[in-house]
């Protein structure tokens, strides 16, 4: 490897002094799902993200076939189709169909390996989650090979016990103490992604500095929507109504689809 500025597989934080980014171009957001159906606290997290990393644009990923959990009771093109609505009209908000089109199981390792080859070695990205979906990484497929490949956001969300300070101004012995001792939440997790999380963790700041490796939680409006809520409630025949977009609800509507 000749060039300088192309990060070095084994350790994204290794040399951070040679790791020039390309950032003029900003940052990209990657923000997978199942979206079963999309919601408006998934348009909150992406726009939060957008405003709290300076990112240039997020790409939503809806999920093809999630190998973790249920099938989705909409289908996987019924999935995409709602998040294609979500997003017509919103600059900067940008749509992969490949995880559906492929129709291979959904990995998010492969989805980063194919982004950070069309995006570049040096262009900062930042995998979006939740943070009930962060405690849950180490089940996913080759989960220490995406702090290769992207820095992590995550985003608080209600009912998930507070892993991760949120406070950006915090000093750094003030976050490994909270995260290290913060007891039962902590207690329940996996041991490798704390120590993977006292690692990396980070601030907004940081995530123009490398193309990946870092950590960093910010916090959003807390919204206490899922889509298994929203399934419920249709199902119930309750309303939806300002949970989701208008345009989805009209796509659900016609398609009878909950
Ligand atoms: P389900 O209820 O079917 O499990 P969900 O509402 O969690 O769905 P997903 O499509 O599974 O939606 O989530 C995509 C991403 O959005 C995940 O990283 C998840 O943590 C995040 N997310 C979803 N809802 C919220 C929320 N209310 N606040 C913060 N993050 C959220």
């Amino acid at each position: 490897m000749n060039d300088p500025r192309v990060l070095a597989q084994s350790d994204a934080l290794a040399m951070p002094e040679i790791l020039a980014t390309s950032d003029k171009d900003g940052a990209v957001g990657i923000f997978g799902g199942t979206f079963d159906p999309l919601h408006i606290a998934h348009l909150r997290l992406a726009i939060e993200a957008r405003e709290a990393f300076s990112l240039a644009q997020v790409v939503f990923v809806p999920a093809g076939s999630p190998p973790l959990r249920e099938a989705p009771q909409a289908s996987p093109q019924q999935r995409l189709d709602m998040v294609a609505c979500a997003l017509a009209g919103e600059p900067g908000f940008d749509l992969d169909d490949t995880e559906v089109v492929t129709g291979s199981p959904s990995y998010t390792v492969t989805t980063l390996e194919r982004l950070r080859a069309q995006y570049g070695a040096t262009r900062p990205l930042v995998l979006l989650m939740g943070a009930d979906a962060f405690v849950r990484l180490p089940s996913w497929h080759r989960w220490q090979a995406l702090f290769q490949l992207a820095h992590i956001g995550v985003a608080t969300r209600p009912g998930q016990p507070v892993l991760l300070p949120a406070t950006p101004d915090i000093d750094e012995a003030t976050i490994r103490q909270q995260i290290l001792g913060a007891g039962d939440a902590v207690g329940k997790v996996d041991a490798c992604l704390v120590a993977e999380l006292a690692d990396r963790l980070g601030r907004p700041a940081d995530i123009a500095l490398a193309p990946a490796g870092r950590i960093v939680p910010f916090a959003i409006t807390p919204l206490a929507i899922s889509a298994t809520l929203i399934r419920q409630r249709l199902a119930q025949g309750l309303s939806v109504r300002h949970l989701v977009p208008d345009t989805v609800l009209d796509y659900i509507a016609t398609h009878s689809i909950y």
